[in-house]
């Protein structure tokens, strides 16, 4: 595997239906520090080119800034899995150090996000999309495909063509017949919408990330990327 995928949080300003963050699955902040301080990071976790830091919130473990700054000077890629209810003048403060970050969009439909999500509305979800956007931070927003969420699908592909940020749709193969796949990966054929086939299901204890300490998310984007490229291929020169 070319990356490392780290849960260093069990804690999160929302409260998403059936969320359960457990801190038995995090790593803590003492922990960390003490890694890095006595440069013994490198030794526990083997190098690599790609870091995701994810949670809960990773930006809320304490020592996520020391962390990103140690990483960065290790020319390390980073990618922060996170969600839009947090601080703008936070996120800019540690722009430098980040290279992608991943935004949960939970739901388009404004009542079902407020429902799902609780302590956040889809207004506000949006103005940070736009502000981050106007901000260049260029976000990547990362939506797990649920049942009732097929028929606003060509609603989302609108938005986010409109809002011109990158998607990348994931979902669960054994919860979907191989005709609604299909629909899935139709998505595909528009500009930054990735689809993501995922064979297993989420680790207990962390956010809705497609990503796990034992699993290999950057070979399945590098895929999703291939598949989108033949999709635009196919839809440019009118082939089915
Ligand atoms: S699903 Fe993600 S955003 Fe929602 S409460 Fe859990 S960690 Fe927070």
């Amino acid at each position: 595997m070319q990356e490392l995928s780290l849960n260093i949080s069990h804690e999160c300003e929302m409260q998403c239906l059936g969320c359960e963050l457990s801190a038995q699955n995090s790593l803590s902040a003492k922990y960390l520090d003490n890694l890095i301080s006595s440069g013994q990071f490198f030794n526990k976790f083997s190098k690599k080119k790609i870091i995701n830091l994810y949670g809960g919130n990773p930006i809320l473990n304490s020592s996520f800034s020391k962390l990103v700054t140690f990483l960065h000077k290790e020319s390390v890629f980073i990618r922060v899995w996170s969600h839009l209810n947090i601080s703008i003048d936070y996120l800019l403060k540690i722009k430098p150090y980040v290279n992608q970050w991943c935004f949960y969009f939970p739901y388009f439909d404004s009542i079902k996000y407020q429902e799902y999500v609780g302590r956040h509305k889809f207004g506000d979800f949006d103005s940070m999309v736009k502000e981050i956007v106007s901000e260049k931070i260029n976000p990547v927003l990362y939506m797990e495909v649920k049942q009732d969420m097929l028929s606003e699908l060509p609603s989302i592909i609108d938005y986010v063509l409109q809002r011109n940020v990158e998607l990348w749709l994931f979902f669960y193969k054994k919860q979907f017949t191989s005709s609604i796949i299909k629909d899935i990966y139709y998505c595909s054929r528009y500009k930054n919408i990735f689809v993501i086939p995922c064979s297993t299901q989420l680790e207990v204890g962390c956010c809705r990330v497609p990503v796990s300490s034992n699993s290999s998310f950057e070979r399945q984007l590098v895929y999703a990327k291939i598949v989108s490229f033949f999709k635009h291929f196919q839809t440019k020169f009118n082939i089915a």
